[in-house]
């Protein structure tokens, strides 16, 4: 009982809290006394309202003394990635041309993080719009790996990744459009699971590209993200991609009979640009799983290695689309220098959007424009389509995928930021599985012998959330990668 509350997870505090070991008071300030120390070194949070979390942790209490708790939830805080709507906060995605909206709505997650009685704890940093691998496209700060603060925490949820790893919060919300939950958490050491295309409302998600958005738990175990999808999971009318889907019961998931799985490893995912250290942890995690029973399958996803070129067509498009909201009229930033009202058009974009939101919208409203719709977005979508099929065809041999979450382990600061092209390669293993709209999870797996994270990926059938729950669980019980903490 002498660990310092900042080292619990989130399922722990939560039994404590239960059990009136703990106050949610106590809890919370210690999330937040954590922050203040760290958080100089780390830069995880664009915004905190210490006074605002603490008077939701001490309601938290009141409800709980009145024998009124809301459940495994109540009163734990949770951080939440900058693109997600809460009433009253600001909301800015990380880019300039947000700098002064405050949110009038919250997002669907939140009210039900809210009937849930979660105490909402600041806002995270990311890529600018949800935009990158590695949060260095935030218009505010950039964030460090709390493993090696000269290296980046990954992207864009780089701050929800962060926080968690660094002990500012037991868990955040993070989204992910191409592996923005998947690969910070395995640059990071926690653990990420985006959620199957539908299964989580984008009601209040600022939306990057709506066909391939979800939002999703980081957290340090597979038990706390299980506790995080129970509440976010669900249908909502607000959200016409939503899906009538039955919510499991993911917890009572993990603690079912260890199944013995099959699982598909696709080698050709092992070839060149994959980290050695990386490989050879996956390569034990391979075998692990054979020991526990489980039998490995060699696939093939043939159009796999499409999924770069098709992502950045549609992804692009959808957001020249989506961003075509912010124009300087009506909420976002007013250049003061514009001549005319076109020119407010103009300014304030130029003003506003930063250096690759500015290169996606170019790119996307290209693929999209007269000539080249056919040539790029049409046929794009004709690829996916074949991607999904390859995912389709392996499912019916195996339960699950095995993979790396990301070729490499965290890199410099400034390493790639000159070079777009290989700072999209950080994606090459979580972008597919986007385009094919299905649930993948990163675990902790290994470390680099210069003590950096590595994270294995598990992809799933549509909605199978909860197998890959309970397989991460299997690896984690026999493994103590996940309840490692980085100094600080
Ligand atoms: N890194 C990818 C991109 O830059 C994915 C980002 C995401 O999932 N939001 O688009």
């Amino acid at each position: 009982m002498s660990e310092p509350l900042h080292t619990l997870t989130l399922a722990e505090l939560s039994r404590r809290l239960a059990a009136k070991q703990v106050t949610s008071e106590e809890v919370t300030r210690a999330f937040v006394e954590r922050t203040r120390t760290v958080e100089p070194k780390v830069g995880a949070f664009l915004h905190r309202d210490e006074a605002d979390t603490m008077a939701q942790a001490r309601a938290s209490d009141q409800r709980r003394a009145a024998g009124k708790s809301l459940g495994p939830l109540d009163g734990i805080p949770i951080g939440i990635k900058d693109v997600i709507a809460v009433k009253g906060q600001p909301l800015t995605a990380a880019s300039k041309i947000l700098q002064k909206y405050i949110s009038p709505y919250d997002a669907t997650v939140i009210e039900k993080l809210n009937a849930a009685g979660a105490v909402r704890w600041g806002r995270l940093n990311l890529d600018e719009f949800a935009m990158g691998s590695s949060t260095e496209n935030s218009a505010y700060q950039t964030t460090s790996n709390p493993w090696d603060l000269t290296r980046i925490p990954g992207g864009s949820s780089g701050g929800s990744a962060a926080c968690v790893s660094a002990g500012e919060a037991p868990a955040a919300l993070g989204s992910d459009t191409g592996g923005s939950i998947r690969q910070p958490a395995s640059l990071c050491g926690i653990v990420g699971l985006k959620p199957t295309y539908g299964l989580v409302s984008r009601y209040g998600l600022a939306a990057f590209a709506s066909s391939l958005d979800q939002i999703g738990p980081m957290t340090r175990t597979t038990e706390d993200a299980a506790l995080l999808m129970q509440v976010l999971a669900g249908h909502d009318h607000r959200d016409s991609t939503s899906l009538k889907q039955a919510v499991p019961d993911y917890t009572a998931a993990l603690h079912a009979p260890a199944k013995k799985w099959k699982l598909g490893v696709p080698r050709d995912f092992f070839g060149n640009g994959l980290d050695p250290e990386v490989r050879a942890s996956i390569e034990a995690a391979i075998k692990f799983y054979q020991g526990q029973g489980c039998e490995i399958v060699d696939i093939k996803l043939p159009h796999a290695e499409l999924g770069l070129p098709v992502y950045y067509i549609i992804a692009t498009a959808e957001a020249s689309s989506n961003l075509a909201r912010y124009d300087g009229i009506r909420y976002t930033h007013r250049s003061t220098k514009a001549a005319d009202a076109v020119d407010i058009y103009f300014k304030s974009r130029a003003e506003g959007f930063g250096p690759e939101v500015k290169r996606r919208i170019i790119l996307g409203t290209y693929v999209l424009s007269s000539g080249y719709y056919d040539a790029y977005y049409l046929r794009a979508q004709k690829v996916r389509t074949l991607i999904r099929r390859d995912f389709e065809n392996a499912f019916q041999q195996v339960d699950a995928i095995l993979t790396p979450t990301a070729p490499t382990p965290a890199f410099k600061r400034g390493e790639k930021s000159d070079d777009p092209l290989a700072m999209y390669l950080s994606d090459i293993y979580t972008i597919s599985v986007n385009l094919a709209g299905l649930p993948g999870m990163s675990i902790p797996c290994g470390f680099t012998k210069s003590n950096l994270p590595i994270g294995l990926q598990l992809i799933g059938r549509p909605f199978a959330e909860a197998d890959l729950l309970a397989m991460g669980r299997m690896f984690e019980t026999a493994h103590d990668f996940h309840s490692r903490r980085a100094t600080l």
